[in-house]
């Protein structure tokens, strides 16, 4: 099993990572993609315990949408902190990365000229994407179809209908499903959880967001990212396991040939 999208350096974890790490291991989490915000200090010095503690630990770095105003007028600042972060992390994705209209914590013009800028900069440097989209689709789709070289990716928390997992799939992007997916009335997201094809599915928990039933409204930790590999394998008719060996050999495509996550 593995966790595609967790914010393990994130402050909630400080006092317990150990313990966090140990449940995760023991619950069968071999591996776990590590969001980091690109520039953040504090979460890189997090990483490096982190991957004390859990060396099969990947990280993937980018400018959430939420930060992009701090580089308004700034991309290259961005890319810079972007670019910093890759090599300092030895991250292997470029995210999570995107536009979030919902929230609009950062002028529109600002997230979709640092979106589009790491983009860019994630097919110059042949990563993959993990993309964040929240009241966005059209926007984050133009952006997607306009890049050259094209990018491959993730949607990471994907919370849209089936005609949008369409469009994700329609250009070779993979659908990750949160702990949503296992909330009562995630009704059109199950569907979803139905329709994705076998090869493009992947399960994250966004910890220590978005923790799934029956630990809804609690810190989320890796060790959850069971329940939402259950649920999935309820809708289409398998089992956890089938669903974790499944996403597993995902993980491991969309990070690249070289990186094995096959359990050891
Ligand atoms: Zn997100
Ligand atoms: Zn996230």
């Amino acid at each position: 099993m593995v966790d595609s999208h967790c914010h393990l350096a994130d402050d909630a974890f400080a006092d317990d990572l150990d313990a966090v790490v140990a449940r995760a291991r023991e619950a069968g989490v071999t591996r776990a993609l590590c969001i980091l915000a690109a520039g953040d200090e504090k979460e890189s010095s997090s990483a490096e315990r982190l991957r004390a503690l859990w060396p099969d630990v990947r990280f993937s770095v980018g400018v959430h949408p939420h930060q992009a105003g701090g580089f308004a007028g700034r991309t290259s600042a961005a890319l810079d902190a972007v670019r910093g972060g890759i090599a300092a992390e030895g991250a292997l994705a470029v995210g999570e990365i995107g536009l979030d209209y919902h929230y609009d914590f950062a002028p529109r013009v600002v997230q979709q000229n640092v979106f589009e800028a790491q983009v860019a900069l994630a097919g110059e440097l042949g990563l993959p994407v993990v993309i964040h989209t929240r009241e966005a689709t059209d926007d984050t789709f133009d952006v997607l179809r306009r890049a050259r070289p094209l990018v491959r990716g993730v949607f990471h928390c994907f919370t849209g209908d089936v005609a949008m997992a369409r469009r994700a799939l329609d250009i070779d992007f993979y659908v990750s499903l949160s702990g949503i997916v296992t909330f009562p009335r995630a009704t059109a997201l199950r569907e979803v959880a139905a329709m994705v094809p076998a090869d493009r599915l992947l399960v994250e928990t966004d910890a220590p967001y978005l923790a799934p039933v029956p630990h809804r409204g609690k810190r989320n930790e890796p060790a959850f990212v069971g329940r939402v590999a259950e649920v999935v394998g309820e809708v289409r008719f398998t089992s956890a396991a089938g669903i974790a060996s499944l996403v597993t050999r995902n993980l491991e495509a969309l990070l690249g040939p070289n990186v094995s996550l096959q359990t050891a």
